[in-house]
């Protein structure tokens, strides 16, 4: 008899997005007239830089002959990439990887996922709350959250409270934990951490022996000068952090799937007997053998990110979202509503009026509004009381959400 991994079967059923899909659907068959805009997506919508279109169609000719084929690549991903990666990810930071402390992935999402794969089932974990679901449902699957409690909290993990009480900047915790999530830019509150308040973080990992798993996917939003754009800015941080790069916002890949992840040669954790183990090696070793790379096609077009032409127009790109993420702050605001991020970060975390709750807010703005959210308490518990709109869209849906949710909050 095969006997299934019963700590699925803790995990509640994500229903935010279907949930949120069911109640637009509603909307739209009982007002069949009006319509309805959707600022709730986690999707870019701007096509591939046209580099990269180029690329990959060079790529597919190399394809076509014999003699420029290409079958499996190294599992660490193709060395013109990661030297790309090392030059203009880092270097200009005064960061130096050698090229075996990057790992081509197929994304962030597998790689902050399956990074548990080399860490004992038994760690104690900490997460910023609201975040991204993807940390603590990957720790549910393998037991490592422990059991779910009141309140909808895993009795092994840590939630460090982000609000607007105390400026988005979580508080150092006041015991060991043993692995700690940090994403910065953050999703869903589109705040960020100075260097200053980064470094206390490292610092507490090297006096505590903390892991940190660093997501800076959003780090291409980054506008104001001190915020670091990666973990490494830091003195110390190769000795407790790994990081992780997606091109999914950056470029538009989230169809077309690539990211990296550093894991530098100097980041140990222990065996129970004390031993130190480079973290490198295992993640080495783990993605060898479940993990066959990312296609030649992609990481060509990941490559051409990097050429002067793909930085011009990654970066027309991503001001486009910005402006939207301007306009829409400014809406907001002109509207009397408390808005948080949408400055170094794609996402625009709204405070509701009088405390209403995240789903009664959402409802409001769909049907008064006919504008989409995403509840903030669907990202967490300390997410209540929020809501999440996204700079993803098209400026003339921004503008016209705004006009919307001004004159509805008039009336
Ligand atoms: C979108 C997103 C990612 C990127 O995931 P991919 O698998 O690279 O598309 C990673 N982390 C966070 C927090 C995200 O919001």
């Amino acid at each position: 008899m095969a006997l299934v991994n019963e700590h699925f079967l803790k995990l509640p059923g994500s229903y935010l997005f279907s949930d949120i899909a069911k109640k637009v659907n509603t909307f739209r068959i009982t007002h069949p007239k009006q319509e309805v805009i959707r600022l709730g997506i986690g999707d870019v919508t701007r096509p591939l830089p046209q580099a990269c279109i180029e690329a990959m169609h060079r790529a597919v000719e190399e394809m076509a002959d014999a003699g420029t084929f290409r079958g499996y690549g190294p599992e660490q991903g193709y060395d013109f990439l990661i030297e790309a990666i090392i030059k203009h990810d880092y270097a200009p930071r005064g960061i130096h990887f050698s090229p075996s402390e990057i790992f081509i992935s197929d994304g962030a999402k597998s790689d902050t996922g399956n990074i548990g794969d080399i860490l004992r089932h038994d760690n104690s974990v900490g997460v910023t709350d609201p975040i991204y679901p993807v940390y603590i449902d990957s720790n549910v699957m393998c037991g490592r959250a422990g059991v779910l409690e009141e309140g909808s909290k895993w009795s092994n993990v840590t939630y460090m409270p982000c609000t607007s009480e105390n400026n988005f900047i979580p508080e150092i915790p006041d015991k060991r934990i043993d692995i700690i999530y940090l994403c910065y830019p953050n999703n869903p509150t589109g705040t960020t951490l100075t260097k200053p308040e980064l470094k206390k973080w490292v610092d507490y990992a090297l006096a505590n022996d903390t892991l940190i798993l660093f997501d800076a996917a959003y780090e291409a939003f980054i506008r104001e000068e001190d915020v670091p754009h990666s973990i490494y800015e830091i003195k110390g941080a190769k000795k407790c952090a790994i990081e992780f790069h997606s091109f999914s916002k950056t470029a538009g890949f989230t169809g077309v799937r690539c990211g990296y992840t550093v894991v530098p040669k100097e980041l140990t954790a222990a065996t129970l007997e004390g031993e130190r183990i480079p973290l490198n090696k295992l993640w080495n070793r783990r993605q060898c053998t479940k993990f066959n790379g990312t296609s030649y096609i992609t990481q060509r077009a990941a490559e051409a990110i990097y050429t002067p032409e793909g930085q011009r127009q990654v970066k027309e790109t991503i001001d486009y979202y910005m402006d939207n993420a301007r306009t829409m702050k400014e809406g907001l605001e002109a509207a009397g509503l408390k808005v948080y991020g949408g400055v170094n970060a794609p996402y625009i975390w709204l405070k509701t009026p009088d405390g209403t709750s995240s789903w009664k807010f959402f409802e409001q703005m769909l049907y008064e509004a006919n504008v989409v959210a995403t509840p903030g308490v669907g990202f967490g518990p300390n997410g209540e009381g929020y809501i999440r709109l996204t700079a993803f869209g098209k400026h003339e849906d921004c503008t016209e959400a705004m006009k919307r949710i001004r004159s509805w909050l008039k009336r």
